[in-house]
């Protein structure tokens, strides 16, 4: 398994190919170079469109849309493909970028798309500034971010459906989201593995490991990449019907998760507490030990408006928190800022004396 971390690496010791490819550079039409000194290939190989097409048409887009692509065109290959996949499908496709709200609300308004692709936080901020709830929008594809409160908002305020889907900018895409919702399913451009971090070995379904790509079909052939991504094999079969296997999405990251009370918890499984706020609150959960003893102590750190800090809210919390976490909260504090991440860890890990 090649880190994703020493990726870099590679490219810079094997520079014709940048480490893995199995074509000349100057063959893919387009190079991208990101920030960390990557070279940024992968998705713009000659079946790159095609795969993105396909990936776009499970998502729902048709050949009748007009897609606001909010992914940024400088420097990285991806908003270029994610373009090309589009096109590919026969849907039109507006070249937005990130950025410049008040543009992309007069855009939305004046060109009528259907679709939205980007951070789905980015689309409620540009439409909370317009002056109603209706807008054309129908479907928001909103890969790269983790908001089940946003999404449920946009859906309640905009009747706006969104769609998730993960990959690695470098690699390509790995798993979409069905109409279900239940998980991802691996698209057939991409071998994943989820494996034990330590044993290397595969971990049974229902168990957390780290994703593992190695993709199928891209003029960039890198095995078996370490993504340091966490998630699990969901083992039921989809409602939807499709049998592609499914991955339970992003749960965290290598190293992240803690230990509480017997049970891990993971930044995502925190997060997606944030189902029972209002759409602009915010959490943290703070992980502490009753002093001279072994007992952790759960705070969940709560930030909404304070008309909206109620004993109901209160009750709905501390029960999201049992279905998601699988482990009772000690105590909600209602907050009016948060520090600190999403999972905060101050316990000290010696064991008491006595
Ligand atoms: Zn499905």
């Amino acid at each position: 398994v090649l880190p994703r971390s020493e990726l870099a690496e590679v490219q810079r010791r094997y520079p014709e190919r940048a480490g893995f490819a199995t074509i000349e550079l100057p063959a893919f039409g387009r190079l991208g170079f990101h920030a960390g000194g990557e070279v940024d290939v992968a998705y713009a190989g000659r079946d790159g469109a095609t795969i993105m097409a396909k990936l776009f048409a499970e998502l729902g887009v048709t050949a009748e849309d007009v897609v606001v692509n909010t992914f940024g065109y400088h420097l990285a290959t991806v908003a270029h493909v994610f373009d090309e996949g589009l096109r590919e499908l026969g849907a039109c496709v507006v070249p937005a970028g990130p950025g410049n709200s008040a543009v992309q609300l007069e855009l939305v308004k004046r060109l009528r798309p259907t679709v939205w692709l980007g951070f789905p936080s980015f689309l409620w901020h540009v439409l909370s500034q317009a002056p109603d709830t209706s807008v054309s929008i129908r479907l928001a594809i909103v890969g790269g971010e983790f908001a089940p409160g946003v999404r449920r908002a946009l859906h309640d305020r905009f009747d706006i459906d969104s769609r998730d889907f993960y990959g690695v900018s470098i690699l390509g895409p790995a798993a979409f989201e069905c109409t279900e919702k239940e998980g991802m399913h691996v698209v057939d451009s991409m071998l994943v593995e989820i494996l034990d971090a330590q044993s290397r070995e595969p971990v049974p379904p229902g168990d957390v490991g780290e994703m593992v790509l190695t993709p199928l079909a891209h003029d960039y052939l890198v095995p078996r990449v370490g993504t340091g991504d966490l998630s699990r094999w969901v083992d039921d079969p989809c409602r939807c019907g499709d049998p592609r296997p499914r991955i339970a999405g992003v749960l965290g990251r290598v190293g992240e998760g803690s230990k509480v009370r017997g049970v891990f918890v993971y930044p995502r499984d925190v997060r997606a507490v944030r189902r029972a706020l209002p759409a602009e609150g915010d959490l943290s959960l703070v992980l502490s030990r009753e002093e001279n003893t072994t007992r952790d102590v759960l705070t969940l750190r709560v930030l909404v408006e304070e008309d909206e800090a109620t004993p109901a809210l209160d009750e709905a919390i501390r029960t999201a928190f049992l279905e998601e976490c699988h482990v009772r909260l000690d105590d909600v504090q209602f907050v009016d800022e948060i520090d600190g991440g999403v999972l905060v860890d101050h316990r000290a890990w010696e064991v008491p004396t006595q």
